[in-house]
């Protein structure tokens, strides 16, 4: 006889949540896959990488790997936040746009999306401010822990641009700014940045800024927080090598946490270290020398002509969109089209309906947050055959 006094209590919040939305999407196209083995899918939904790496880039990687063999060279646990070798590129990188930072400011992950996840374990009682449509982990991971969210719709009236000036300022918030954004490639100029860490300092507000676009900014949009003034008193900033440098497998990121952000006189900076010497090993050293790579000037042209591509892929993706007088949010510093559907269906109707007429895979706007209803999200990290295939099919009504 098991007594439930002694269940162990769950978070219940797990349970209520609804299902991851690309799980969801995997679903649906092995569901297609299973009834029509022969027909062909254009995956425009896709938000990972899909140009191979550079032989140079694997070759460092390997080279690096190979040091294991060698007792000379061998290392065990990577320094919790990172080599300084990476760092200091980092930095220099950083320096290059006249933003000064010290190592110890630097913090090497695994991921931008374990990160700006689990930056929430340093704070309590958190009121989220995040964009609707959003990137699913922000609004998911307040979600999960029950936190109170306020949800700023993106709209075409206010230019898909997410400003605090509706928002109280008689309390402080965890405030999620995704510049270029995911999902509608909408990007924030100087002063809209500005706005927001004025505010923040006011409020006593922290800012979480994911840059994960920002080497897609071709404009003079400030492709960090840090060359905002102020910021370094209010805000985080978290970047990934995922998709700048084609690193979504082999996960390589970082988060800059300046010294002089604190709150309730404690540096969240040192917070950040304690937290990730407790629940963090670190990243491997021949990943870390892969991300090293990619910094250098070498590595820096490398990644440039994937992304080239992408770009390419967008620029035909957006010329056919707009022949078939499709409305859509036209930015350049992005890799995804945010395209209003142009015929009286909702969102997951318009999937189904795109891929059951087709075979082509977008992602609902919905899936993103109710703002979204209405819209699909466009890809142009997909296949260039996909993007050709997918676009002499048009006009998708
Ligand atoms: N942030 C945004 C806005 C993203 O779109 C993604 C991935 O698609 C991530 C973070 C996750 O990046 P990473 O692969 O570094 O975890």
């Amino acid at each position: 006889m098991f007594l439930t006094e002694f269940t162990m209590k769950i978070n219940e919040n797990y349970v209520l949540q609804k299902n991851y939305i690309f799980t969801e999407i995997s679903k649906k196209m092995l569901d297609f896959k299973a009834k029509y083995p022969t027909r062909k899918i254009y995956n425009l939904g896709i938000g990972d990488v899909t140009r191979p790496m550079d032989k140079r880039l694997v070759d460092k990687i390997k080279k690096a790997l190979d040091e294991q063999i060698h007792s000379r060279t061998f290392k065990g646990y990577p320094p919790e936040t990172g080599y300084d070798f990476l760092k200091t590129a980092i930095a220099k990188k950083y320096a290059l746009r006249g933003i000064k930072l010290d190592l110890d400011e630097i913090f090497i992950s695994n991921g931008a999306g374990c990160d700006v996840t689990n930056i929430l374990n340093l704070f309590s009682d958190v009121t989220a401010v995040i964009a609707n449509p959003t990137y699913p982990a922000y609004l998911d991971s307040n979600n999960l822990r029950g936190n109170n969210c306020i949800l700023l719709p993106l709209t075409k009236k206010n230019q898909y641009k997410m400003l605090p000036n509706t928002l109280s300022e008689n309390q402080n918030y965890l405030i999620y700014i995704c510049s270029p954004n995911n999902p509608t490639g909408a990007t924030l100029n100087y002063d809209d940045l500005l706005s927001w860490v004025n505010f923040a300092n006011r409020t006593k507000s922290i800012i979480l800024f994911d840059n994960a676009y920002e080497s897609f900014i071709e404009d003079k949009s400030p492709k960090s927080i840090f060359e905002v003034k102020n910021a370094k008193y209010c805000a985080i900033e978290i970047s990934s090598f995922s998709k700048s440098a084609g690193f979504t497998n082999l996960r390589c990121s970082y988060t800059i946490i300046p010294k002089t952000l604190t709150r309730q006189n404690i540096k969240i900076n040192k917070m950040w270290l304690r937290h990730q010497c407790t629940f963090f090993n670190g990243v491997p050293y021949h990943i870390q020398k892969g991300a090293f790579f990619t910094l250098t000037d070498e590595g820096q042209r490398i990644c440039q002509k994937n992304i080239n591509y992408y770009k390419k892929n967008l620029k035909i993706l957006k010329n056919c969109l707009k022949k078939n007088n499709f409305e859509f949010l036209s930015s350049n510093n992005s890799p995804y089209v945010w395209v209003k559907i142009p015929i009286s269906k909702s969102s997951w109707e318009y999937f189904d309906f795109l891929l059951y007429t087709y075979g082509i895979v977008c992602v609902p706007g919905s899936g993103f947050g109710e703002s979204g209803e209405g819209y699909i999200r466009l890809s142009a990290f997909a296949k260039r055959c996909d993007i050709i295939s997918a676009t002499k099919l048009l006009p998708w009504v």
